[in-house]
């Protein structure tokens, strides 16, 4: 395990303001909206401006300034083996050296979807796209195909990328059709995503008996993220999994957080249920764009060319994203005791946070500065963001990087030491959370 590991040099002293950064960031907004590449980078939740990094290596980032960090965002959580671990490096260079994209079929991409459907068995046939959203967006237009119907149902919280269908919120009164949470996403098409409560099977129950027969898939996190951590309900994950099964609805798990990170097999190994689709993410990319969808054999033969689903990607199942994925894949299966090890870090962490609800499964973890529990989305909407602005702040100046938003989980890797806990845990008491 200690070739993971990175030893580490903090800087004690609290961080001054970030010149080059700020600079950085200035530059940015004249040429890119906002200044990043996607919103929450931005840092408008928690104030000032982001730290521009420079590199990363075991557990810490370093920034334009020469300030080192210790990092919990891990590129959002697919670096499970922490930044730059030597396998995924010395695969990526070697897969570079022999040509970065054909736009024709690799070795490596059939070892990569029997590799993944090794791990998840439900994954009868996979294919390989660039992103989560690809996968999202894919995985309901495999279902669609698949059962003839038209709509779908998700839940307050979860994300599912930034596909049109998806970037819905539940409609005001008691109305189950979706409204755009976006400007340029046609009403027409949210009307055709019904949006519930996560963790609410009655309400899932009563939907399905109305308009059971129009819906085509129940998309879920079965481990929300996106909302801050919120773990199913006892019994959730089957109720869903009943239902939808009654009804004839593709019932899809979108693991693009939870897969590989809390487990060899995701959520629904944990959780022992099995959905029909299975989407994957960042971690099956070890850091490089990647995504993945799959499941039931007789609907993922709908895809074309055997089909009539069309879906297609210049990049997909591109050979550096191959690579880097396969080697972090490899890295984790050689290394199971990594999960136990990763997870008893976040709960220590955990066990030391004082006045907040903190949600934790496994790796991923989510303090609330609010009432608990924390359920759903309602419930994880209590939370204080100008209180957790304060205190990413405070952690921030002291050398700790968290995701700069109240409603995101926080991840510890294969490269965070006990010693790293420490010190983090020393750095939450200066900021008054432990
Ligand atoms: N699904 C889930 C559960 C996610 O957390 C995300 C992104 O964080 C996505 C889908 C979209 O993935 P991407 O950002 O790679 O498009």
């Amino acid at each position: 395990m200690t070739a993971f590991r990175h030893s580490l040099h903090y800087l004690d002293v609290k961080k001054g303001p970030l010149p080059r950064s700020k600079a950085a960031f200035e530059r940015a907004r004249q040429v890119i909206p906002g200044g990043v590449n996607s919103p929450v980078r931005a840092y408008r939740a928690v104030g000032g401006h982001p730290p521009f990094i420079a590199s990363g290596k075991g557990a810490t980032v370093v920034d334009l300034d020469g300030n080192r960090y210790l990092d919990y965002v891990l590129s959002w959580g697919p670096l499970i083996l922490g930044h730059a671990p030597k396998p995924v490096v010395d695969a990526v260079r070697a897969a570079a050296g022999k040509g970065t994209s054909y736009g024709a079929p690799t070795a490596a991409e059939v070892e990569m979807a029997e590799f993944l459907r090794s791990a998840f068995p439900s994954m009868q046939k996979i294919r390989l796209v660039s992103s989560g959203t690809e996968a999202a967006m894919s995985a309901i237009r495999a279902a669609r195909g698949f059962t003839g119907r038209d709509d779908i149902l998700k839940f307050e919280g979860c994300y599912h990328g930034h596909s049109d269908g998806l970037l819905v919120k539940a409609g005001s009164g008691l109305a189950t059709f979706g409204e755009p949470s976006s400007a340029g996403v046609p009403a027409d098409v949210a009307r055709h995503t019904l949006v519930l409560p996560y963790n609410n099977l009655e309400a899932v129950r009563s939907l399905v008996k109305e308009r059971g027969t129009s819906i085509a898939a129940v998309i879920l996190e079965p481990v929300a993220g996106n909302m801050g951590v919120v773990p199913p309900a006892p019994g959730y994950l089957d109720g869903l999994r009943e239902i939808t099964k009654a009804a004839g609805i593709v019932l899809i798990f979108d693991e693009v957080i939870s897969g590989f990170r809390l487990c060899w097999g995701g959520a629904q190994t944990v959780y022992g249920v099995e959905p029909d689709l299975t989407c994957l993410g960042k971690i099956i990319g070890g850091g490089l764009p990647v995504g993945a969808y799959g499941g039931r054999r007789e609907i993922m033969e709908k895809i074309s060319p055997d089909g009539p689903v069309y879906q297609a990607g210049t990049l997909s199942g591109n050979p550096l994203a191959v690579a880097a994925g396969l080697a972090q894949l490899k890295t984790l299966k050689a290394n199971r005791s990594i999960y136990k090890r990763i997870a008893a870090l976040a709960e220590r962490l955990e066990k030391a946070f004082r006045g907040v609800t903190v949600n934790r499964v496994g790796s991923m973890l989510t303090p609330f500065f609010g009432p608990g529990p924390v359920t759903d989305w309602d419930s994880a909407a209590k939370a204080d963001a100008s209180k957790f602005a304060a205190f990413h702040q405070g952690m921030r100046e002291r050398g700790v990087l968290l995701p700069p938003s109240q409603w995101e989980a926080m991840f510890t890797s294969a490269a965070h030491t006990d010693k790293d806990i420490e010190r983090t845990i020393r750095v939450m008491r200066e900021v008054g959370v432990a």
